[in-house]
């Protein structure tokens, strides 16, 4: 093997870290500071003209350091790796997810343009898309889960904005379902509706699989985006995000995050360089697990229905789609729960090793009620298309012992009393 061959998990610890430039230190020491020293000024100049775009870079040529809205060693190092998973040219790191989406959202759409994107979406990506990008004149369109390709094709047509179609955006599996969706099939539609001056963006939210189980870029897509605070973080101790693409556009990225100054702190950016250590192994573990307990919910008397992309059934679209693009079936299972929201917060109410709390990815196993809780921003009427209801639970699979996950699920379902009227010190 050579070695510009090593897989990504083996280079997690050393990459782009240089230890004779920090004292031989081992480990990447935080570089806290917000400016950095040149040597003359012809060097200051020289980076401020590669900064500035006002010169091509010449070959070998890197960008110096120069200040920490710009770039900071921690931030570089950081990036220089997670591309390694994703095999993009470059990456940015921000200072949480929504800051990656608002910020590629903003840097592509302009008003009169139209966006696509499929339904469900993060909450927070929902408000974006609703809130903001309505009022500044960007129309939107959103796919609904089970919709075939040729109606959104058709969807688009009927716009009358065909030809403003500036990007497609994807989630999946989506939050809270695990709903699926083609990127390459997504990709063929943007390509089809792509000028000559004008090529339709496809950008994918890769937070629930990524960076180990789905490559979105190499399914056709041109961004991945990721809320960091997830798997990428691991720990529920930080909260950041990521974009991911080609040279051409992470410089555009790149620029709009020097001056929105969204990036990720350099303490955050060297806490996340920890967590890359052991990325594969705990996303191991957490998608192991996750099979054994999606499989033990879906036999049990008081779960109606399991959301989990291992438990796809063969033969199927979605589980066709599945094997195409994802190389595991991830570590977030939702189920309906027999009855209504009662049932649901008792199981909640009833756990004693999980934790009831939104968020997902941590080394710990979380529980929480998409409709009340992650979801409750969302419009009801498409809630109820996309099955966000009284008796969804999602959720998100840690690194725990599987036997005492399953100990736990069994005796808060056992509390969960089906068909018995709420006595009134329960209210
Ligand atoms: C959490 C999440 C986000 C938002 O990320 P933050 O880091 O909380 O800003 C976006 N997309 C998905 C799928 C998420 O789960």
């Amino acid at each position: 093997m050579k070695e510009n061959n090593f897989n990504p998990e083996s280079l997690m610890m050393t990459y782009g870290y240089k230890p004779e430039l920090s004292e031989g230190a081992i480990k990447c020491p935080i570089f806290q500071t917000s400016t950095f020293v040149f040597k003359t000024a012809e060097e200051g100049k020289a980076f401020f003209e590669l900064a500035y775009g006002l010169r091509e870079k010449s070959p070998k040529e890197e960008l110096g350091l120069i200040y920490s809205r710009i770039n900071n060693p921690n931030l570089e190092i950081l990036e220089n790796r997670l591309s390694l998973w994703d095999k993009s040219d470059d990456c940015a790191v921000f200072e949480s997810g929504m800051s990656a989406i608002s910020t590629v959202l903003l840097e592509f759409l302009k008003p009169g343009d139209l966006l696509v994107y499929s339904n469900p979406v993060y909450g927070g990506t929902d408000h974006f898309i609703h809130h903001f990008l309505d009022k500044i004149g960007v129309h939107t369109i959103g796919v609904m889960p089970n919709q075939g390709i040729d109606d959104v094709v058709q969807m688009i047509q009927d716009s009358g904005k065909a030809d403003k179609l500036a990007m497609i955006y994807l989630e999946t599996p989506a939050n809270p379902t695990n709903n699926i969706v083609d990127i390459e099939k997504f990709s063929q539609i943007a390509k089809q509706f792509s000028t000559e001056d004008r090529k339709t963006l496809v950008a994918v939210d890769n937070t629930y699989m990524g960076p180990l189980w789905q490559h979105p870029l190499q399914c056709g897509a041109d961004l991945v985006l990721y809320s960091a605070t997830k798997y990428i973080g691991g720990h529920s101790d930080l909260i950041a995000g990521a974009v991911l693409g080609n040279t051409e556009l992470m410089i555009r990225v790149k620029t709009l995050r020097t001056f929105l100054g969204n990036m990720v702190s350099p303490h955050t950016a060297w806490l996340l360089l920890r967590s890359l250590e052991t990325l594969k192994v705990r996303m191991d573990q957490q998608t192991k697990n996750a099979q054994v307990i999606a499989d033990y919910l879906e036999g049990h008397a008081k779960v109606k229905k399991v959301y989990y992309l291992g438990l796809l059934k063969e033969g199927t679209a979605d589980f066709a789609t599945y094997k195409k693009q994802c190389s595991a079936p991830g570590a977030m299972v939702s189920f309906d729960i027999e009855g209504g929201e009662k049932e649901a917060f008792t199981f909640l109410n009833n756990l004693k090793l999980m934790k009831l709390a939104v968020s997902l990815g941590g080394t710990e196993s979380l529980a929480e009620h998409p409709k009340t809780m992650t979801h409750a921003g969302v419009d009801e009427g498409q809630r109820q298309q996309m099955n966000i209801t009284d008796q969804l639970l999602r959720l998100s699979i840690g690194v725990e012992s599987v036997d005492d996950l399953i100990w736990d699920l069994d005796q808060a379902l056992h509390k969960v009393h089906i068909n018995t009227p709420l006595k009134v010190d329960q209210v």
